[in-house]
């Protein structure tokens, strides 16, 4: 029980996508939370804001995270269900390229792994299944039902309002500046006053090498941008008749899937335009470089793959993502400070993820059980530098 408003039994640094979810499932299981963040619950500045976020179970780039995904859609229907609106689009997912590109041998291997029902498909056949794709006679594709998309925007404010539902208090607009822990308690500095705390959790996105200095040299934000076209045959591109997709051929990699609320035919490029120097100096405006970016090698390779599908450009999207090393999560303990739990480092492609996160957050402040195995996320494998 609180016995102050300034003391807590953990304390949530960071109510992005990750931190909003570690809020929802420790005030579930009844522990007394503060969530803290230094702009708006959600905001539009860090890494969990628009309209989509893909989710794809065959999780082609790293097939032994099928588990997580499946464990992560169980957890975002049990969302849905509580919050009562739909923000898991299933709309499938679909991976695609050259019989022997990485893209679709991870993705067959998924499915046969892991027994997901799939279909493989000719680029003649994907076409009469979506009329939207156009691929080259070469390449192949791996239909799988169950993937699809959702809406970070949304899932963050389901979380949040949800974890108050559940007694979770959240700040917004309140900086963390500094904390210091001892064996039994956190103290945590904001620019508003201190707090006590029995347990933190970092999940400071692109800010959290400037709150846990041991991980300064292990992450690293990156500045990335993804590409909104208007269709010229609207129909093919809703989320109704479109899945999403990720497809790869000889000179790299995309992502996208259909039209959702105000971003148009999504497409983005699997790489990282130039790292930040300092996330506090994030400007999302596009510079002139991004935008011939977005008018050459994006709009250039949409109107190749699809034709109908981006008849002119309607946005770019800038936003930050942050790297581990190895591009898997970090998700521990500080070794240094046992009470200190970090949630860092999702390398891209830790949004689908974010409900998972949070519990296996509260799992570890609870010392429970986790329900998939957190081995892969284990904070050691970068031997940190004791605080
Ligand atoms: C364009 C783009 C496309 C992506 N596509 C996908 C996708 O298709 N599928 C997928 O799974 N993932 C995707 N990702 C990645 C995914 O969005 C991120 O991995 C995820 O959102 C990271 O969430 P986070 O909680 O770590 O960071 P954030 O959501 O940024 O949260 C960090 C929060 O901490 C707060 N904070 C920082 N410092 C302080 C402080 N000192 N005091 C108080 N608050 C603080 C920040 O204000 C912020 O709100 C994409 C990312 C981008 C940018």
């Amino acid at each position: 029980m609180r016995s102050s408003s300034t003391q807590y039994d953990v304390i949530v640094m960071g109510v992005g996508g990750i931190g909003s979810a570690a809020v929802y499932h420790l005030a579930r299981r009844g522990l007394d939370v503060l969530g803290l963040d230094q702009y708006n619950i959600p905001n539009s500045i860090g890494s969990s804001h628009g309209d989509s976020r893909l989710i794809r179970l065959t999780n082609h780039e790293d097939p032994e995270y099928v588990p997580h995904v499946r464990r992560s859609i169980s957890l975002w229907e049990s969302l849905e269900e509580e919050y009562g609106e739909q923000l898991l689009h299933r709309t499938g997912t679909v991976d695609a390229g050259p019989a022997d590109s990485e893209t679709v041998r991870g993705s067959l291997k998924a499915c046969t792994d892991y027994d997901l029902p799939y279909e493989h498909l000719s680029a003649g056949e994907l076409s009469e299944k979506f009329p939207g794709f156009e691929l080259p006679q070469e390449f192949e594709a791996v239909y799988q039902p169950d993937g699809g998309f959702i809406n970070p925007t949304k899932c963050v404010q389901a979380h949040v309002e949800l974890a108050q539902e559940h007694g979770a208090t959240t700040h917004a607009h309140e900086t963390v500046v500094d904390w210091e822990s001892t064996a039994n308690s956190v103290t945590v500095e904001t620019d508003r006053t201190t707090y006590e705390a029995n347990h933190v959790v970092v999940t400071a996105g692109a800010w959290t090498q400037l709150l846990v200095e041991e991980l300064e040299e292990t992450l690293t934000p990156w500045r990335v941008i993804v590409g909104g076209f208007q269709p010229e045959n609207r129909s093919q591109f809703t989320a109704d008749s479109f899945p999403v997709f990720s497809i790869e051929d000889e000179q790299q990699s995309y992502y996208g899937g259909p039209a959702a609320g105000t971003s148009g035919f999504k497409f983005g490029l699997v790489d990282n335009l130039e790292d930040v120097a300092d996330p506090n100096d994030f400007d999302p405006r596009p510079t002139e470089k991004e935008r011939e970016r977005l008018r050459t090698v994006l709009h250039e390779n949409a109107q190749r793959y699809f034709p109908e599908g981006a008849k002119s450009i309607k946005r770019l999207k800038t936003c930050m993502v942050t790297h581990t090393p190895d591009q898997d999560f970090i998700v521990d303990y500080l070794p240094s400070d046992p009470n200190v739990v970090v949630g860092a480092g999702f390398s891209g492609k830790g949004f689908k993820f974010s409900c998972l996160m949070g519990e296996l957050l509260a799992d570890l402040v609870t010392e429970s059980d986790s329900a998939v195995d957190i081995d892969l996320f284990d904070i050691d494998r970068f031997q940190t530098m004791p605080r």
